[in-house]
């Protein structure tokens, strides 16, 4: 009786331990919650005003890299550069022809690091209302396989595939962008494409990232100076994978480039009317 009655007495005292423990638990996660949430979601300020009339909203269509430092090389070894030249000037005929006269085509040169702050300057010292960078995709070296191309060892990765569209929550539009690349997904959707949804996937190591949108497969990617340092609406789209062998050869394809260029148009007109 008096053994149990310790033991009882142990059970309890071990029982306020722990609910006391638990609770010092909880304090410190309730406590430390709201602490990274203020951090992490700190009011932000009002995002500056956006009009858009088409024949003065100045557009600025980036095209990724440049021909010294181009990006990822294709499973047929052609450089990234290249397919984003191409399609960044189809997309930026396609907004003249529907009444933005202020869109400009930017092609860099040079390294990779001036070349990213001489496109933020162009489009900042431009006053840009829009700036949407054009990219392809590839996959983490680590994914990558051999075959090989014209005579040549060359690298591929069939594993993934579709387009993908990445904002920064460090741009002072970010809702804004945020809104656009929505609309740009919406209508790669209903061109009948698909995202790239390894971007949550473990096997993406440093270039994982955060899902704002699982319908349409947009991003989110604090990190780019592209999104980041622009004072204007930007996004970043991805328009398909040229390191996994049948999309680059879609991708090389005039049928895919108008039908891509054709969404984006789109949906920067239908941004514009609700401005
Ligand atoms: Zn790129």
């Amino acid at each position: 009786m008096g053994q149990s009655r310790s033991i009882i007495a142990v059970l309890a005292v071990s029982l306020v331990a722990s609910i006391l423990l638990s609770s010092v638990a909880s304090f410190n996660a309730s406590q430390a919650a709201p602490a990274r949430k203020i951090a992490k979601h700190r009011p932000r300020p009002p995002e500056p005003p956006l009009k858009c009339e088409k024949p003065k909203f100045r557009i600025v269509v980036d095209a990724g890299h440049t021909p010294d430092s181009y990006g990822a090389l294709s499973a047929r070894n052609d450089p990234e550069f290249g397919f984003n030249v191409r399609l960044a000037r189809l997309i930026t005929t396609k907004l003249k022809s529907e009444g933005f006269a202020a869109t400009r085509l930017l092609v860099t040169d040079g390294k990779a690091r001036p070349s990213l702050l001489k496109r933020v300057s162009a489009a900042n010292d431009g006053r840009a209302d829009l700036f949407l960078s054009i990219h392809h995709d590839s996959v983490p070296d680590k994914l990558l396989e051999t075959w090989e191309f014209d005579g040549a060892p060359s690298y591929f990765s069939d594993r993934f595939s579709g387009h993908s569209l990445f904002v920064s929550e460090r741009n002072p539009h970010f809702a804004t962008s945020l809104m656009l690349a929505r609309m740009i997904g919406r209508q790669l959707r209903d061109q009948g494409l698909h995202y790239a949804s390894q971007y949550t996937m473990p096997v993406m190591g440093r270039y994982r990232r955060q899902l704002l949108d699982k319908d349409v497969g947009v991003y989110r990617y604090d990190g780019l100076v592209v999104l980041s340092q622009t004072r204007s609406v930007a996004v970043l789209l991805e328009a398909g994978s040229i390191i996994n062998r049948d999309e680059e050869m879609t991708m090389n394809s005039p049928e895919r480039q108008e039908l891509i260029a054709g969404a984006v148009a789109a949906a920067v007109g239908e941004f514009c009317e609700r401005r």
